[in-house]
């Protein structure tokens, strides 16, 4: 007797699993929104992102109410970055990327590195966090400025990066070529600090969201900020000649042994996606992040300071998705 309930209750089992299985199977639609590496904040994003839609998904799922959203799951795996993502979404491979708010402009107006390659299908969801550009020296070095990376060994980011990309620019607008350091090197973000600690390399640029637990370990072994002159100085054109640059500054204090703010120019981390995604994808994932917002915030501390009117309107430079815009319309903020 033992035996038989024991056969049908596995069987039941079995049989319950296989059913659940194929409802979620059914039902679920998955997508990938792609980041940044592993110790940036675009990592975080991207997870944060997924992370608020799945927590959407569940509570309609308990709630069972016929009719609602569809199940969309997602993944957010480190990538190479901001062009890496829009090349990704551009070729269907990710439905949403996270990119700096300037490669979101060369990207769908054709300029700088996306010339001969315009992308007219990529559509703004939101922008996230401010990204400073910022140069980071380590102390035996002895770099005070840009000028000072003279014959000196210089990360540039690994090609697909937005750092990379906007290393270059402000390279361009300095009037200086590769040929102005001793060497260069194409670490991604995640290889840099430790070349740096190491004494590998004796700066690196890069553009990303504060506090960063990256940049709090190069400090740790001594490394700095360097500020970048902007008043009258070729940088101070980058931000007038460009809506995607602003001025930008890192807070005295921000990371271990920083006395003074840190000035530079910066863009805006933003969210993108194209047109050939569906309205009802984008609109869900808006909703998911705008509805669990405080949440969202917490997810990273350079998401604090966000503010729903601003992810609407800052640093987006291609069309907003009509998914997104539905939202913000119905939320009652456009
Ligand atoms: N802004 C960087 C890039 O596009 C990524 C920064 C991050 O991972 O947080 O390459």
């Amino acid at each position: 007797m033992r035996k038989i309930i024991t056969f049908l209750s596995s069987t039941l089992l079995i049989f319950v699993a296989s059913f659940s299985f194929t409802t979620v199977a059914k039902s679920a639609e998955f997508f990938t929104i792609g980041t940044g590496g592993p110790t940036g904040v675009y990592f975080q994003t991207g997870n944060a992102i997924c992370k608020m839609l799945h927590k959407s998904a569940i509570s309609a799922d308990h709630g069972r109410k016929k009719g609602t959203a569809k199940a969309y799951r997602c993944t957010a795996p480190s990538t190479g970055g901001s062009n890496y993502n829009i090349g990704q979404i551009k070729e269907g491979e990710f439905q949403f990327g996270v990119a700096q708010s300037d490669w979101q402009f060369h990207a769908v107006n054709g300029s700088s590195k996306w010339e001969g390659k315009q992308f007219k299908g990529l559509r703004a969801v939101f922008s996230v966090h401010n990204e400073p550009f910022q140069i980071w020296a380590r102390k035996k070095a002895k770099v005070k400025d840009f000028k000072g990376l003279k014959g000196k060994v210089v990360n540039i980011g690994n090609p697909g990066s937005g750092q990379r990309g906007t290393m270059e620019e402000l390279m361009k607008a300095m009037g200086v070529d590769n040929g102005y350091f001793k060497s260069t090197t194409e670490l991604t973000s995640s290889e840099q600090v430790k070349a740096l600690c190491d004494g590998k390399i004796d700066a690196f640029g890069y553009s990303v969201g504060f506090p960063n637990g990256a940049m709090e370990q190069a400090a740790t072994c001594g490394a700095k900020a360097l500020p970048i002159n902007l008043v009258g100085g070729p940088v101070q054109g980058l931000i007038d000649g460009a809506d995607y640059y602003a001025a930008a500054t890192i807070p005295a204090g921000t990371y271990t042994g920083q006395k003074k703010d840190v000035t530079t120019f910066g863009v805006k981390a933003t969210v993108v996606t194209s047109n050939a995604v569906e309205a009802d994808l984008v609109y869900q994932v808006v909703k998911a992040v705008f509805e669990n917002f405080d949440d969202f915030k917490k997810q990273h501390p350079a998401f604090a300071p966000l503010k729903k009117e601003d992810m609407i309107a800052d640093g987006l430079s291609a069309p907003l998705h009509e998914g997104a815009k539905r939202y913000y319309k119905e939320a009652g903020l456009m």
